[in-house]
């Protein structure tokens, strides 16, 4: 018997007992969005009012929403084998969705999963610093991140992230930080893509060289394309001067493909697109089409290698999760990939990554907009500060919320991450929605 109370939900006579993820929570009880319902690029809320999903869950369902290849995968997993764990013992679609994952990874021949993007980062910094224990260099405990960058929550990854806001309620965290600068310059407002000024900000990471001794660095974290801070596509040259600083004084560079990874920048990874090799890459999100939670981390054999040496009956690495490389997310991973290859979603971001840069730029001319910014199928439309920081974001999202766009207020930056599934109707609905709410 179908859980009428399942299938067609109402709203909840308690709002309060779910303690809800980085929500103003008296706001949202006095207006609930509540949604019940996907498919492909949109979403059904509990009284029927379509949305599209301007932000691919978020960022994170590459394939759309519902793909018939995942669900069907998922379903048939949860009834062969639910759960093992995978300490000492295992199961083989473990190893198979880890060795699909790397085939699409040129340069890294292993991953280690987690459940989120934050155990993945916090994953990825524990291994910079036991690679360099195993290498006998452990005064490397520096970790170096970047202002506005976003890491997740964990313990490491809000240790190194960027947003002042995140931290304020915490303190110290892991004490041994170092932050460069963002790389957001009034010269590039609207730039097309990679924004023309801004490389020598990778210096920031030699004058912390400078400053604390460059064989005291473990690692040095960064989105490719800063996302969840309001998108921030690298300037030209500066990812490439971070990893010629990084080989300088054997720094590993990590690069949070978190939302980059699986396809928004039209290739697999984004340090392809960019031709930037980096040590170890953090993944999660896209991994399932955000089916089941899964995360990973990519790392190359010189990195791997390193954890040999050690005696053969003990673990080289003291570190792992309960569901690493859990059954239904390892189907599910599986799937989505699968998936990804036979829709050829990459292909189609690369495809519309050109008509998505024209349809964000033809909105520069509006008033209320104070920069345009893009990579793939990633941007952000920056509007002028109208009140408190965050009013303008806050009223646009609602209002595009009833015209049926959802949109993600970073502040006031709009940003958008939709399916890679899009087309050029969808592009053009977006950017229809978008002008009659900012313009109108
Ligand atoms: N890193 C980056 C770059 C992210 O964008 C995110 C999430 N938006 C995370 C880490 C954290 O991922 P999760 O929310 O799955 O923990």
């Amino acid at each position: 018997m179908p859980d009428t109370a399942r299938t067609n939900p109402t709203v909840p006579n308690d709002l309060d007992s779910f303690w809800m993820p980085f929500t103003a929570s008296q706001a949202f009880k006095e207006n609930p969005r509540l949604i019940s319902k996907a498919q492909g690029v949109r979403y059904t809320t509990i009284d029927g009012h379509e949305l599209l999903d301007g932000t691919g869950g978020l960022w994170c369902c590459n394939a759309g929403h519902n793909h018939p290849t995942i669900t069907k995968a998922i379903q048939d997993q949860a009834a062969t084998l639910d759960f093992v764990h995978n300490f000492n013992q295992g199961h083989p679609l473990a190893f198979e969705a880890a060795a699909r994952v790397t085939t699409l990874a040129p340069g890294f021949d292993h991953v280690f999963f987690t459940n989120s993007g934050s155990e993945a980062v916090d994953t990825a910094l524990k291994i910079a610093l036991a690679y360099h224990t195993a290498r006998g260099d452990g005064n490397r405990r520096i970790l170096v991140g970047r202002e506005k960058a976003y890491h997740g929550i964990n313990f490491g990854g809000l240790s190194v992230g960027g947003l002042g806001l995140n931290k304020g309620q915490f303190g110290t965290l892991y004490p041994s930080t170092a932050h460069m600068r963002h790389t957001w310059l009034p010269e590039n407002a609207n730039s097309r893509g990679l924004p023309e000024h801004g490389a020598e900000l990778a210096d920031d990471l030699q004058r912390l060289c400078d400053l604390h001794g460059g064989q005291t660095i473990a690692a040095v974290i960064v989105e490719p394309v800063s996302g969840a801070g309001g998108v921030f596509p690298p300037p030209v040259g500066y990812l490439k001067r971070l990893r010629e600083i990084c080989d300088a004084h054997g720094i590993l560079m990590i690069f949070d493909e978190v939302i980059t990874g699986f396809g928004r920048m039209g290739t697999p990874f984004a340090f392809e697109a960019f031709g930037v090799q980096p040590d170890l890459v953090t993944c999660a999100k896209g991994m399932t089409n955000a089916t089941v939670p899964m995360g990973g981390v990519l790392a190359t054999a010189a990195v791997r290698d390193a954890f040999r040496n050690g005696p053969a009956k003990m673990p080289d690495l003291f570190h792992g999760y309960t569901y690493s490389g859990h059954p239904l997310a390892s189907a599910a991973c599986i799937a989505t990939l699968d998936a990804y290859r036979d829709d050829q979603i990459f292909e189609n971001a690369a495809a519309m990554a050109g008509p998505w840069e024209d349809m964000l730029h033809s909105l520069t001319d509006i008033a209320a907009v104070m920069d345009v910014r893009n990579c793939g199928i990633l941007g952000a439309v920056h509007l002028k500060q109208d009140g408190a920081v965050g009013d303008a974001g806050r009223a646009a999202y609602a209002g595009l919320w009833d015209a049926g766009l959802i949109v993600r207020p970073v502040g006031d930056a709009l940003c958008l991450s939709p399916p890679l599934t899009i087309t050029q109707d969808h592009v053009d609905e977006i950017g229809a929605k978008l002008r009659a709410q900012l313009a109108g």
